[in-house]
């Protein structure tokens, strides 16, 4: 603990990083506003496929993507899409990945989202003690499940967990069956990670959790936030399109929204992304247990309150291109692959996924004003992070030391 005392903070983004850090911030003392142009927890928060994944520590900057980019893209049946207007104004993007699919790469960024993702559950038990989240967290565990397709991916999966000392336990076709024994047996093994858990409705955790911000004394201003400024050593400047608020530090947790304000800042941060969609089929959720990932199709199904949720693939497009039917389309058909008593499904959603081309989040000061903190990027895992997020960036909020090695998630990396 520090001598120092933060007088005030406002954050931008009631996403689950803005939520959980306003949380934390309460519980040290600290007044604090959260602003949002939409209500609380109405983007990526809201749709996400619900996995709290500990075990997800290798990302998508990987040598193996790189080889299989160009096969995923030109099918038709693929994981990935791209919205081709939005190539040349993602290229900046392309190429900061690109360069980060390495194994050295692949393997730091492993190890440092492992070090936040081991912590996550933790964090999540600490502020589900405050809530009550009968009906709303399944505790089963998490299945991984593939075909012999891409074998070489999924063994070197395997093997960086392993290293990284994850529990997993390797699964046969009849242990996927006998676990779920509705799902077609079109896999040929899998991974069971049995200490993970669902959310059986993101949306209403992250609600309940925002409900608890406001009953501790937390504010809240429906607002676009258009401008961010450090005016003096202990000043920074919130401008929403009505009004100006002053607070002591600013956090931007605006998720895949928060580039607009971070180039304002003077900072070229290359933060981009990855578009994914949900349906869900009504009143079949009876149909799992828990989550299960088809690795081959990049899509998984959750079995949540609102029914059987399809949700996945990645659509490089950017943040104002219309939804794609074909992705719609392609969660449809991999679901009903998958379980063919599956109809008719409802609720198309589009969700924007914030990635980083290293595929760490940046958790830390901006590098041009320090009393302005960022806590955004967590690309397909912000979900599992939120409440990790919401520990360590209000430790930075406060001045408090950690044990932590923070120094791989600092912006100063795209310098
Ligand atoms: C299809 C899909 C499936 C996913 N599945 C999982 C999963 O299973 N597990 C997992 O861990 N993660 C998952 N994720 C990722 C996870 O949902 C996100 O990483 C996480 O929700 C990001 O949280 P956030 O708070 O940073 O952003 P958001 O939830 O997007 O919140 C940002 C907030 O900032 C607000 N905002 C933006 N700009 C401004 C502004 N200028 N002024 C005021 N307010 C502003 C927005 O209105 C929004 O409310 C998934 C994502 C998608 C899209």
């Amino acid at each position: 603990m520090s001598n120092y005392i933060c007088k005030s903070a406002g954050i931008v983004g009631a996403g689950i990083q803005g939520i959980c850090t306003g949380l934390q911030l309460l519980k040290k003392n600290i007044p604090v506003t959260i602003f949002d142009k939409n209500d609380p927890a109405k983007m990526a928060s809201y749709g996400n496929a619900g996995h709290f994944s500990p075990y997800a520590v290798l990302q998508f900057n990987r040598p193996d993507i790189l080889v299989n980019i160009p096969k995923m893209l030109f099918s038709s049946y693929g994981p990935l899409a791209l919205k081709w207007n939005y190539v040349p104004k993602m290229i900046p993007w392309m190429w900061k990945f690109v360069k980060n699919c390495n194994t050295k790469s692949m393997l730091h960024t492993a190890k440092y989202m492992h070090q936040i993702l081991d912590l996550s559950l933790d964090a999540y038990d600490d502020a589900f003690k405050e809530i009550d989240t009968t009906g709303l967290v399944e505790r089963k565990g998490i299945i991984y499940a593939w075909t012999n397709e891409n074998l070489k991916s999924r063994n070197l999966e395997i093997k960086v967990r392993e290293d990284l000392g994850v529990k997993q336990t390797l699964i046969s076709k009849k242990e996927i069956s006998d676990l779920e024994p509705n799902l077609q047996p079109i896999f040929d093994s899998g991974v069971l990670f049995d200490y993970a858990w669902h959310a059986r409705d993101p949306y209403a955790i992250s609600k309940k959790l925002f409900d608890l911000y406001i009953k501790k004394g937390g504010k809240f201003i429906k607002a676009n936030v258009t401008h961010i400024n450090q005016i003096n050593s202990d000043e920074t400047l919130i401008k929403t399109e009505d009004k100006d608020y002053i607070f002591e530090k600013t956090v931007i947790a605006c998720g895949a929204f928060s580039k607009k304000l971070t180039d304002q800042l003077g900072e070229n941060i290359p933060l981009d992304t990855e578009r994914g969609y949900h349906v869900h089929f009504k009143d079949m959720d009876h149909l799992l247990s828990r989550a299960v990932i088809n690795l081959d199709r990049g899509f998984g199904l959750t079995p949540m309150n609102q029914g059987m949720r399809a949700v996945g693939t990645v659509e490089l497009g950017g943040l104002n291109n219309p939804p794609s039917k074909k992705r719609i389309d392609y969660i449809v058909r991999c679901a009903k692959e998958l379980l063919p008593q599956l109809d008719k499904h409802e609720d198309e959603w589009l969700g924007f996924r914030p990635t980083l081309p290293d595929f760490l989040p940046i958790l830390g000061p901006s590098q041009k004003n320090k009393n302005i903190i960022y806590a955004f990027g967590h690309h397909h895992l912000g979900w599992t992070l939120g409440a990790i997020t919401g520990k360590i960036v209000s430790g930075i909020v406060a001045e408090e030391k950690t044990n932590l090695d923070l120094s791989p998630y600092n912006s100063s990396r795209f310098n």
